[in-house]
């Protein structure tokens, strides 16, 4: 669907600045997934440390003419003689407007005259929307048009960007909706406006931001209050009084396992060895089904599913058929090293092409920078697959796929199916292939001849790609560490939170990112326009420098030997004594350098490195004033024990020697000198202490610095089952026969051992990782690279995975056991442990 500027403006109630004529079919919101300039809509949002405003000049120059504003640019007739500009008071709120009114401009059949009524499913709740929404899609495919919120675009922007993909075919919308906090749902209910609301379960998430689990679910039932029907289970206590206190008025389809006087009753749940059969009564009427799935999860959500389906006028007959057909939901995309040089993007969602342009965003953004190693890809190169997808012919689609993935740069597409093969013609990138089959591909010259390439394999399930990442994957170790490069921004984004937007951030990256890996998390935080990044040494600079790292680098223990080093790659050393400031000095003089900017350190308490604020303050001023090699660009102190409330007292006189002296150093100086004192701890405890920028550690990599919560869980480390063995009671297991068996018992071993980074300590059944949920002792001594486990009473089989620390078990787990803090635990994964990074 296309809208002029002028019924834009009207639907917006904005007013226009600018003559020329233009058509809208993209919406856009985030100047770097700019796709067809010419017909975008950009919306220049103010969040809480950007401003969209900002971009305006570069998206002009890549041909954007269509803005909504809060504030017109200066000499705007001028400078974008060619461009509309709408302002309004508020540009969230437009877009939220705009998406309100094109949902209303077809669906109630304003224009077209007669009612056309499309039922609208709107999920909400703590965990499964995503998978309810894409098993939903699977279930009405076959017989309907529907459009989805691309991956889990559910937040104030990512709705009312879903609900804009609405156009004159859909049969079926099925929308997400996403809340953190108390009074979101209702603007995101009146883009949606659902037809049907479907509440999955309810749980922790964001529970900081409510009083009470009553008010999360009352919030988010507010997204029910106009529709007809709503489906939700009532054996939580807290929903059904919920559901009891809004006086819903429309239809409750409420499932229960124990009610049979509920709408949709669940008679039996039998779970075999890979399937799932659920019996159930529906409208006086006992059906059932099976889904190929026995996790606990699956089961809540494909009955969520079924009701859903039901009401929506699917038979029991037609659900049967359908649902063992279901597809897990993929919900990341991976990044991993491959063979050959190859870096591989791998996209296992289902396949259509909104998320096809998402993964294509991503895969550009990647490629603006050059990979681990410093080289740029040579090639940027799709693998796709045929996409399903209703309401639209072949021609057209595969048109419109031609067209993304040249916009998107691709430059070698390699399209495996019968209808993309048919389609052949229609693919407008300069190198291209054709396979009928992932079989014939893998034994093509192609196949073998890719390299140095950075590849996005995008297929749908059925035609079997996980065969091709098995070939093109560099086989590694079996540990892994799973590095969630979403959760790092949240947290960012948390301790943002607490500060003021003018406040500057210096993300810490020392010790490889707290064991993260510096490189990736480097690209993420410049990504995401952190003013420092901070590393210890000068080599991990370098390291970052030569990954294409161009943000402003802080060296915190700069090395008397590495000077050189520091100028040639731009990196900022910290200067804390005058015996390296004066070295510091003459290397810089060699060199012929002046004005380099360093960071001043001055020892308020801590007693380990810096300069004594009070008798040190004269000379070191003196000193800086009679030369101009060097230029204090910063000057800060570290707390000693922000994170503890009993230490209130002297981090009140670590702050008051700090800002006298600091005050006194910036006299001295013309120029801004920024300061800076506050931690992650530091952060959340004395915000009032930001001043001009504050360091973010830990808290960053997902523990909370003050009661040790996890925020959002970064780092997962993770290995698989090796072996498993009977080990009859009166055995041992291990070095030096510490693993007395009690009992006959089931013992596995895994892949992991001191010499990764778990701790000897450990062993011995003084702490546990998890095996498909479940607690699992370490037993007997850890060994070098291997460890044994308790399996007894946990169903397990060899292969299956285990998680050392991370997503469901807390590192702080094992730092306590170890009596020790979360740092040494993230920092000790060695590096012999692949690091896997992905986003959500
Ligand atoms: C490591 C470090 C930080 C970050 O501390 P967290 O407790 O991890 O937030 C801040 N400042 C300095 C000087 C550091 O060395």
């Amino acid at each position: 669907m296309k809208y002029s500027i002028e019924k834009v403006a009207t639907l917006i109630g904005a007013r226009r600045y600018g003559q020329s004529e233009g058509q809208i079919s993209w919406l856009l919101t985030d100047s770097r997934s700019l796709c067809f300039p010419e017909e975008t809509l950009f919306f220049a949002l103010r969040t809480q440390r950007n401003d969209g405003h900002r971009y305006i000049d570069d998206l002009y120059r890549r041909g954007v003419r269509q803005y909504v504003v809060e504030k017109v640019p200066e000499h705007h007739e001028s400078l974008y003689p060619d461009a509309n500009f709408l302002r309004v008071p508020n540009t969230l709120a437009a877009l939220q407007r705009l998406a309100e009114r094109h949902r209303d401009e077809f669906l109630s059949g304003v224009n077209g005259g007669a009612e056309r009524k499309v039922p609208i499913v709107g999920i909400t709740g703590s965990n499964g929307k995503t998978m309810v929404k894409e098993w939903l899609y699977q279930l009405l495919l076959p017989s309907q048009k529907i459009v989805r919120s691309p991956r889990s675009y559910n937040s104030q922007i990512g709705v009312p960007l879903s609900v804009w993909l609405l156009n004159e075919q859909t049969e079926v919308g099925i929308f997400e909706a996403g809340i953190s906090q108390p009074g979101e749902m209702s603007a995101l209910r009146d883009i949606i406006q659902p037809t049907i609301g479907v509440l999955t379960s309810l749980g922790t998430a964001h529970q900081e931001n409510f009083r009470s689990m009553e008010e999360k679910c009352m919030e988010k039932l507010e997204l029910m209050h106009d529709t007809e029907a709503m489906v939700y289970c009532s054996d939580n206590d807290i929903v059904s009084r919920c559901i009891r206190r809004m006086q819903y008025k429309g239809e409750k389809i409420a499932w229960s396992r124990y009610d049979e006087k509920v709408a949709f009753f669940i008679k039996e749940i039998a779970t075999k060895e890979s399937d799932t059969r659920i019996t159930y009564v529906y409208q006086e009427e006992e059906n059932s089904y099976t889904i190929p799935f026995i996790d606990e999860a699956s089961i809540e959500n494909a009955i969520t599913c079924a009701a859903v389906a039901l009401r929506l006028g699917l038979t029991p007959g037609q659900l049967a058929d359908r649902m063992p057909l279901l597809e897990p939901v993929a919900m990341r995309l991976e990044v991993k090293e491959g063979q050959r040089g190859c870096v591989l993007i791998n996209d296992s969602y289902n396949s259509d092409v909104n998320s096809l342009d998402i993964a294509l965003d991503f895969m550009q953004r990647r490629c603006q920078q050059p990979m681990a190693d410093g080289r740029h890809p040579k090639c940027k190169t799709l693998i796709l697959s045929d996409i399903y997808q209703s309401g639209t012919s072949a021609e057209a689609l595969y048109t419109q796929v031609s067209e993304l993935a040249v916009k998107r740069g691709v430059e070698r597409f390699i399209g495996i199916g019968p209808e993309l093969t048919a389609q052949a013609d229609r693919i407008q990138v300069a190198e291209k292939a054709f396979f009928t089959d992932v079989r014939h591909f893998l034994s093509s010259d192609i196949f073998a001849g890719l390299h140095d390439e950075i590849i996005l394999l995008k297929g749908a399930r059925s035609f079997g790609f996980d065969q091709i990442t098995e070939q093109l994957e560099q086989k590694v170790h079996e540990t892994i560490l799973e590095v969630n490069l979403n959760a790092m921004v949240e947290n960012l984004n948390h301790f943002r939170s607490f500060l003021k937007p003018e406040t500057k951030m210096v993300c810490m990256i020392k010790a490889d990112g707290y064991g993260a890996g510096a490189v990736e998390i480097a690209k993420t935080l410049q990504e995401h326009r952190v003013d420092y990044l901070a590393v210890a040494v000068a080599d991990e600079g370098v390291t970052l420098r030569k990954a294409g790292i161009t943000a402003n680098i802080m060296i915190m223990n700069p090395e008397m030997t590495a000077f050189k080093t520091m100028f040639d790659y731009d990196l900022e050393p910290e200067v804390y004594s005058f015996r390296l400031m004066d070295a510091l000095i003459k290397a810089a003089r060699k060199e012929g350098i002046t004005g380099w900017p360093v960071h001043v350190k001055f020892d308020t308490g801590m007693h380990r490195l810096g300069f004594d604020p009070v008798n040190d303050i004269d000379e070191l001023i003196e000193r800086l004033k009679h030369q101009n090699a060097i230029i204090p660009r910063s000057v800060f102190s570290h707390f000693v024990g922000s994170d503890s409330d009993g230490f209130d007292d002297f981090s009140a006189k670590q702050f008051a020697l700090f800002d006298e002296g600091s005050k006194k150093l910036q006299a001295a100086f013309g120029h801004k000198i920024l300061r800076h004192m506050d931690n992650s701890a530091g952060i959340e405890h004395f915000p009032e202490r930001q001043m001009d920028m504050c360091r973010l550690g830990i808290g960053l990599y997902g523990v909370d610095p003050r009661d040790n919560h996890i925020l959002h869980t970064v780092s997962t480390l993770k290995t698989t089952i090796l072996q498993l063995r009977h080990v009859p009671a009166g055995e041992t297991v291990g070095y030096s026969r510490k693993g007395k068996i009690e009992r006959d018992s089931v013992i596995a071993a895994i892949p992991i051992g001191y010499a990764d980074g778990l701790n000897r300590h450990l062993g011995n059944r003084r702490c546990y990782c998890l095996v498909n949920g479940q607690k699992a002792e370490y037993v007997g001594n850890i060994c070098m690279d291997v460890a044994m486990i308790d399996v007894t009473d946990i169903p397990c089989a060899e292969g299956d995975q285990v998680e050392i620390f991370g997503e469901h078990l807390p590192v702080t787990v094992l730092s306590d056991t170890l009596d020790t803090i979360p740092y040494e635990v993230l920092t000790g994964v060695s590096n012999r442990v692949k690091r896997i990074y992905f986003q959500d």
